[in-house]
């Protein structure tokens, strides 16, 4: 049987305490057995004393009788005691044990002196003369004649009888206290080993607990005392302990989907400048991996002198601070380089905090507002183009040229050109307003896409012809019909349509067809023309994008045409590409959805 540590401890002290009580009761019982046996030899020796006092008197010679050395032989072999008489001045007559030899006076012995006072003397003492322990017992008596003179008699047993005794008694008594003391510590260590079993479960179970496995409570069954109530104890510690542990869970889980689904990145610093907790938004905007982030110190891995700058100055001021930055383009974070605006937050009230970071992608946003400076600084320029020449034309026929018949009728339809020019570009300007914004209601019919291809094949086939160029149409059958706004389509393919008559030489042609391409419906305004560099390609679509700014204003373009097609495509849900070779002509494939 394996003891419980505590239960080891338990029966040593028991032991101890057990131990020092029986030698606690041997040392008691010893001295009362011891003081009883002397009393009793005591009152033996009185009883022998007081006999042999009777005898001396008896005797005609008194204690000068010749037969009393061996009366006194033959009484103490019978008695197995010493009898010595002494007379009144100590002087020894006769002993048990020495006979009538000299052993000198006795008057100074200790039980001699007291019997003197006090008519009886006892003592225990080592005998000088027989070399052992002994005890005596000294009794007076009065002369009773002249030939009784006054003396003494001395009874003495060895005290060895009385010590080897006691020690018996000590002995037995000793083993008995060992053996009951082995046997009841033995007996008790079975019951408390039983009883303190469980002790050995529940520190199991308090370790595990610690590891953090709950799962694992000892079952105390049917008991009904502090163990049961401790089991008790344990299983509701367990059902607490597990429904914090879910409600922990669930909080964090909660807290990761939040901060999962935000768009904005969150960081969290520790003190010592360690990330300990990023969301997958702040990951993606730094171009770092989770564990690229977290447990790294981030200033070390991000070195962003502005944000480093941030972090500092919040954690010194403990208050808040912003920045804004542009992130060091990575191979991991392709594309262009990204604008990050943080906000850092204290987060903790310490020495020195740790804080919080949010990290909003401002790239957008600061794209749309250089595009919106871009576009007022374009609008305005464009607008005073014809303006400045309106108002030098008008100038000029104010100093003179009104009277000159040659030049007034050209210079006034200069101005009508120009005032022309600029009615369109803000035309232009407005319905592409109006498509960006969403204005734009749309009467949303199925357009015959042939019959909007034709009205504009009529409409330009003469101006083509003027400009010698040969203004093809191929219509598919059947022609596609999409649900759409008509006006917008006619405006997209007359785009399209002046655009290839503009940019094409004279000898040149240009084919506007149709297709049905699974569910698009297809229009394609093809030219021999002047073409478009690859790298120009993606900007015409642009406002106010032209590759020839002299060549387009000739041509009255407002360089507004293409970005309206795009924009009308793409809010019918479609979408226009280009596919062009540098001096050999451009090809617009517009897509919109077939019914
Ligand atoms: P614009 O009014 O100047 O024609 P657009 O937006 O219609 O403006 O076209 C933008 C620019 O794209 C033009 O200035 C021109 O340089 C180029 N472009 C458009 N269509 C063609 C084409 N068919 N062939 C060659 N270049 C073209």
């Amino acid at each position: 049987m394996k003891f419980p540590r505590a239960v080891r401890r338990l029966l040593l002290g028991y032991l101890i305490i057990h131990l020092l009580t029986a030698g606690f009761f041997v040392f008691v019982l010893t001295g009362i057995v011891r003081n009883q046996m002397i009393r009793d030899a005591r009152s033996k020796m009185e009883a022998m004393a007081s006999m042999l006092v009777e005898h001396v008197e008896e005797l005609p010679a008194g204690n000068k009788d010749a037969s009393l050395p061996a009366y006194l032989i033959r009484l103490g072999e019978e008695t197995e005691m010493r009898f010595t008489l002494i007379t009144a001045e100590g002087i020894v007559v006769a002993d048990s044990v020495t006979g009538t030899q000299d052993i000198g006076p006795h008057g100074t012995r200790e039980e001699i002196l007291v019997a003197k006072k006090e008519g009886v003397g006892f003592s225990q003492r080592y005998s000088a003369t027989l070399n052992q322990p002994m005890m005596y017992l000294a009794r007076r008596y009065e002369p009773t004649n002249a030939n009784h003179a006054g003396g003494f008699v001395r009874v003495a047993v060895p005290s060895d009888s009385i010590s080897s005794a006691i020690g018996d008694i000590q002995k037995y008594v000793w083993l008995f206290a060992i053996a009951l003391s082995a046997l009841t510590a033995l007996l008790m260590a079975v019951f408390s080993a039983r009883s303190m079993q469980p002790l050995d479960l529940f520190s199991q179970a308090a370790r595990r607990i610690g590891v953090g496995q709950y799962d694992s409570i000892p079952q105390v069954h049917h008991r009904d005392d502090e163990w049961g109530e401790l089991g008790e104890a344990f299983q509701q510690m367990q059902s607490e302990l597990t429904r914090r542990e879910e409600r922990l869970v669930e909080n964090s889980q909660r807290l990761e989907a939040v901060l999962s689904s935000m768009i904005e990145g969150v960081l969290a610093i520790e003190p010592t400048g360690e990330v300990m907790l990023a969301n997958g938004a702040a990951c993606r905007m730094l171009g770092l991996t989770h564990s690229e982030l977290v447990g790294r110190k981030l200033l070390e891995i991000v070195r962003i002198p502005e944000l480093s700058s941030a972090v500092e100055k919040t954690q010194i001021q403990r208050t808040f601070s912003k920045t804004e930055f542009k992130t060091i383009t990575t191979p991991k974070l392709a594309g262009p380089q990204r604008t990050l605006k943080a906000r850092v937050s204290i987060l903790a009230n310490q020495d020195k905090p740790g804080v919080a970071i949010v990290l909003h992608d401002v790239t957008e946003l600061r794209q749309l507002e250089t595009m919106r400076r871009d576009f007022v600084a374009n609008v305005s320029h464009e607008l005073k183009t014809p303006l400045s020449s309106i108002k030098a034309y008008a100038e000029t026929l104010r100093l003179g040229a009104l009277h000159d018949d040659e030049k007034n009728l050209q210079f006034v339809e200069q101005i009508e050109f120009q005032a022309e020019m600029l009615n369109r570009q803000i035309q232009d300007l407005l319905q592409l307003a109006r498509v960006e914004s969403g204005q734009t209601t749309f009467a949303m019919t199925d357009v015959a896409i042939n019959q909007v291809c034709q009205t504009c094949y009529e409409q330009f086939s003469e101006i083509a012809s003027e400009r010698n160029l040969d203004l093809k149409l191929e219509l598919s059958e059947p022609g596609p019909i999409s649900r759409s706004d008509r006006p917008s389509i006619e405006t997209i393919v007359k785009n399209l349509v002046v655009n290839a008559i503009h940019y094409t030489p004279k000898q040149g042609s240009v084919t506007i067809s149709t297709a049905c391409e699974e569910d698009w419906a297809v229009i394609t305004v093809a030219d021999t023309g002047i073409g478009i560099a690859p790298e120009q390609q993606s900007r015409v679509f642009e406002r106010f994008y032209r590759v020839d700014k002299a060549r387009s204003r000739d041509m009255g373009g407002t360089g507004l045409g293409l970005a309206i097609v795009k924009h009308l495509a793409q809010a019918h849900g479609g979408s226009v590409q280009l596919k062009s070779q540098l001096g050999k002509g451009s090809q617009f494939q517009v897509r919109l959805p077939r019914v």
